[in-house]
């Protein structure tokens, strides 16, 4: 079990910064190493348990740094912002002050699939990020290179087991009841530009070998990936002229629910522009194959995020899109989006200057390719705690995951759990009924994964009811009862929230004309309000033409206080818009979960089975999973919740 080192000098720690009336000793409640986006959740979000907390990281002026592209949230990444905000999370507030052009994705659809999405200045964020981690009370922060854990005999309910109980710098120790690894692409990470490789973690940075190797020893599974970044342009070299414009939205909509605006009016945000590749652009890299080691590597890319070489190989003969997106208000640099790539330096600049607007560019930094060590995430249980070695958490990258809001959302659920851990408490697990981080924990835990995991609206079953506006009634009440991450400030909002949602729904449940006269108040959705039906309020709101503006500018009282608050008024609208079906999935929620332990027959034959409503492609997918139960089918990805529906209840009556 003792694989690792059982140091037992100490000697004195190197550099402690941050809360001064944290005791400059080596002993903490919880340790976590790293501070990218997993780390800084994860520490910051311990110390708001309560727990005296130690954030090591190789660089403090590398906390928060942003490895990749200058933006965060998307579609279903969004919707995890917002629930690690709903957590008191960091990063929806720091990118609340940090965001240059805000922009909501999938705008289109309805609003349980939007995307919450903005460029962020590199800079700022990074500041800003710092700040808030350097003035967290209980949470301190010291430079070093973790080398090795601290292991020390199981606890006596837990034979077998060894526990961590520290972790080994460069010559000294710091003891701590638990610990959080978050080392991101560190993991004997080595990077690629053409043929040349060299052993890092990201540019500039060292990568992480003893670590990787003590992991290997005390029997971890590890697997590796691969990532890649694009190269940086001269902002004053590209030909914007010539380009598609995208400006952002106005009003912007703010990440973090206790803020009604950003730090920046739209007017003076920045914008995006378009671009495309074209025939020329696969022509080099096709020419140019053998001089790209990262290319030829079998390891797995980020599939949802591939590098342009690996889009020209799969889809010959396409344009892709190239957008053009600012690194920062004060910066010079412009970051290509979609054209990931590891040729060689010189090929690149070639590629580049043949698409337009970017025939004169100035590539300032190449991209490059990044190849690092992940551990199978079956070996963690969805406390995100190792079942391998007690009190020891993973989060981020280093579970095979892909981009920041993935690994902030690991990083705020295993501080969380790392400090009730320490004050033995049960566990706090959110369930994939209760929120994308519940899914996302549960497809790494129960399915693992052999290439960068993302999030995708696609992967929840119950997507309706998880929704980015909702996420602090899921999750802020649960943070702050049963575990204390959530400040009394953010409380009392989401209680405020809540209880002028319900006020309002049944204030518009209990007005009811006939649809003449509505059709008089409101004569915008005359041609919507069809029949000669009485309608209430709440359905006049349904209809896509009308919102509660238009409502209260019908009816001002007692409507017109419902739209003093924008974010109240457009969430009354999308509770509205979702009344029915959400009563109709509540329904099937509680079906699914009441029987999620429901045996299925052994010898069912999905392929050949009649009398149940089920895609051929969900039928194979039975087939080949053979799951045992009603729980473990509805995790099979592409088994929709409608077939579970249809499974379980054909299961319960041929029972
Ligand atoms: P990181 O943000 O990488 O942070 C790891 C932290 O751990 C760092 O602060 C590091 O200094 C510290 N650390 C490591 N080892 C030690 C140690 N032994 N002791 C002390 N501190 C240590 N995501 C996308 O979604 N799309 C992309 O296209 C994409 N491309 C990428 C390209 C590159 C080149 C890289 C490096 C990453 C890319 N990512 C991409 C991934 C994204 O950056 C990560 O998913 C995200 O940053 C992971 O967060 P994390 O906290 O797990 O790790």
């Amino acid at each position: 079990c003792v694989a690792a080192s059982l140091s037992k000098k100490r000697l004195p720690l190197a550099r402690f910064i941050g809360d001064s009336a944290a005791p400059v000793a080596a002993n903490f409640d919880v340790v976590v190493i790293g501070g990218g986006h997993a780390g800084t959740e994860a520490a910051a979000a311990a110390a708001r348990c309560g727990s005296r907390t130690l954030l090591l990281t190789h660089r403090v002026d590398t906390i928060g740094q942003m490895s990749c592209n200058p933006s965060f949230g998307g579609i279903g990444k969004g919707h995890l912002m917002r629930e690690v905000d709903a957590l008191d999370g960091l990063c929806s507030r720091i990118c609340d002050q940090s965001g240059v052009h805000y922009k909501v994705l999938n705008r289109r659809k309805g609003p349980a699939v939007w995307g919450l999405r903005a460029q962020i200045d590199r800079k700022l964020y990074k500041q800003n990020m710092q700040k808030e981690i350097l003035n967290t009370p209980l949470l301190t922060v010291q430079e070093g290179a973790v080398e090795d854990l601290i292991l020390t005999e199981p606890e006596p309910e837990h034979t077998g087991k060894c526990r961590v109980s520290g972790v080994v710098l460069d010559g000294s120790t710091v003891h701590a009841e638990s610990v959080v690894l978050t080392t991101g692409t560190f993991l004997r990470g080595v990077i690629v530009i053409g043929l040349e490789t060299h052993p890092a973690g990201r540019l500039g940075d060292q990568p992480s070998i003893g670590l990787a190797q003590t992991l290997e020893k005390l029997g971890f599974v590890v697997g590796r990936l691969k990532t890649g970044t694009p190269p940086r342009i001269a902002r004053e070299s590209v030909n914007f002229s010539i380009l598609n414009k995208q400006t952002p939205d106005n009003p912007s909509i703010p990440f973090s629910f206790i803020n009604e605006t950003v730090w920046i009016k739209p007017e003076d945000q920045l914008p995006c522009y378009l671009t495309h590749t074209n025939p020329r652009v696969d022509e080099i890299v096709l020419e140019n194959l053998h001089l790209n080691s990262h290319i030829k590597e079998t390891t797995r890319g980020p599939r949802y995020c591939p590098s342009i070489e690996s889009k020209v190989l799969r889809f010959p003969n396409r344009l892709h899109q190239v957008w053009l997106e600012p690194e920062g208000m004060d910066s010079d640099l412009i970051y290509p989006q979609g054209l990931s790539v590891t040729l060689p330096a010189e090929l690149q600049e070639k590629m580049i200057t043949c698409i337009k607007g970017l025939e004169k560019a100035k590539m300032i930094q190449p991209g490059y390719g990044v190849q690092y060590d992940y551990l199978d995430p079956r070996q963690i249980t969805p406390s995100l705690e190792t079942r391998l070695v007690q009190r020891l958490f993973f989060a981020g990258q280093i579970n095979g995951t892909t981009g920041y809001e993935e690994a902030a959302a690991q990083g705020v659920i295993a501080g969380i759990n790392a400090s009730l851990r320490v004050k033995r408490k049960p566990p706090f697990v959110v369930s994939r009924t209760e929120g994308y981080i519940g899914v996302l924990i549960d497809d790494l835990t129960t399915l693992g994964t052999n290439e960068p995991y993302r999030m995708f609206t696609s992967r929840a079953e119950f997507r309706l009811s998880l929704r980015p506006d909702n996420a602090d009634s899921r999750l802020t009440f649960r943070g702050y009862k049963e575990v204390g991450c959530v400040s009394q400030q953010r409380y009392e909002r989401a209680s405020w929230m809540k209880s002028s949602l319900e006020e309002g729904i049944s204030v518009l449940k209990s007005i009811e004309f006939s649809s003449s006269k509505w059709k008089k108040l409101i004569p915008e959705a005359s041609i919507s309000i069809g029949k000669s039906l009485p309608l209430r309020a709440l359905d006049v709101l349904k209809y896509e033409e009308v919102d509660m503006k238009l409502l209260a500018k019908a009816i001002p009282e007692p409507l017109k206080k419902y739209i003093e608050c924008r974010e109240l008024a457009e969430r009354l609208k999308i509770e509205a818009t979702y009344e029915s079906v959400l009563f109709y999935q509540q329904q099937q929620i509680n079906e699914v979960q009441q029987d999620e332990a429901l045996q299925l027959p052994k010898d069912l034959d999905y392929l050949t089975l009649r009398d149940v409503s089920l895609s051929y492609e969900v039928r194979e997918k039975l087939h080949f999973s053979r799951p045992e139960t009603i729980g473990a089918a509805s995790r099979i990805p592409g088994v929709t919740p409608a077939a579970i529906i249809n499974l379980l209840r054909f299961v319960k009556t041929t029972q």
